[in-house]
């Protein structure tokens, strides 16, 4: 994982500088009063931090759904026309847990495909149904310590938003199903299966950003174009 980078980084700071857990309701970056410190970012709890710089790295998720309200004075119409035009949408994982490993010892990904993948999309409409159909493949993860032989497979799409509304329960039986389906053995049973939630996860609202059709380099640059823009009067 990311540890490794973020302890690195991390012990390069002076300790308790880096706090958590602390919501920010709006960023007040267009300061004219002109005091000592031209951004104010204003908490949910309330407190005000004062700031001469302030780097917002929410996800574009966030970015589309809360800009009007994270942000006063609102963000220029240029930067507000390249978050909508930016895509933003939902891939999970879902981890499968089975007491025994039913794969061969040096498989590492198991892929599925369907034979009669062009009814798919008509049959989509349905999601209810057939939501578990947009799970495309599973990754053997490493045999951890712990004795437990893990898959992790992978949904994306409406179909991962729609399967994060399932109870556990349900999201089990279908994958159990699926398995069966795939390998003709029904003796397979998964002991856990636990998912991501990142599109209903208020901090994420969705997992990956993409170029949109529609969309191009010069949508990027205006994202990442610091504010307020150089010259301007205001700080
Ligand atoms: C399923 C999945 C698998 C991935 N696998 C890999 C991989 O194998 N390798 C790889 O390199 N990358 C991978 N990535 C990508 C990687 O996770 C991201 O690139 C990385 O997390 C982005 O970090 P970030 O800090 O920019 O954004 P984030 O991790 O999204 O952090 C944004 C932060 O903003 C916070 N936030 C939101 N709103 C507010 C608010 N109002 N106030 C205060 N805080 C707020 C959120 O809580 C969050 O902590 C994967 C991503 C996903 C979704």
């Amino acid at each position: 994982g990311f540890e490794g980078l973020i302890n690195s980084l991390m012990s390069e700071l002076p300790p308790d500088i880096v706090t958590y857990n602390r919501p920010v309701r709006c960023v007040h970056w267009n300061n004219t009063k002109g005091g000592e410190n031209p951004v104010m970012i204003e908490c949910e709890n309330k407190e005000i931090i004062a700031a001469d710089h302030v780097i917002v790295t929410v996800s574009l998720g966030c970015l589309k759904k809360h800009h009007s309200t994270l942000f006063s004075p609102p963000l220029p119409s240029q930067k507000l026309l390249s978050i909508s035009k930016l895509g933003f949408g939902t891939c999970d994982k879902i981890h499968v847990e089975f007491e025994f490993p039913w794969w061969d010892a040096e498989c590492e990904i198991i892929y599925l495909l369907w034979e009669d993948e062009e009814k798919v999309s008509d049959e989509m409409k349905d999601i209810s149904k057939h939501w578990i159909r947009k799970v495309s493949s599973f990754n053997v993860l490493k045999h951890s310590e712990s004795g437990s032989h893990v898959l992790c497979g992978w949904i994306s799409g409406y179909e991962a938003e729609y399967m994060e509304t399932l109870p556990e329960e349900e999201i089990k039986r279908s994958i159990t199903e699926l398995i069966h389906t795939f390998t003709g053995d029904h003796t397979i049973t998964p002991r856990r299966v636990e998912c991501t939630q990142w599109f209903h996860d208020p901090w994420t609202l969705g997992s990956y950003s993409h170029p949109a059709i529609g969309c191009s380099l010069q949508d990027l640059k205006n994202l990442m174009e610091p504010l307020p823009k150089r010259g301007a009067q205001s700080q």
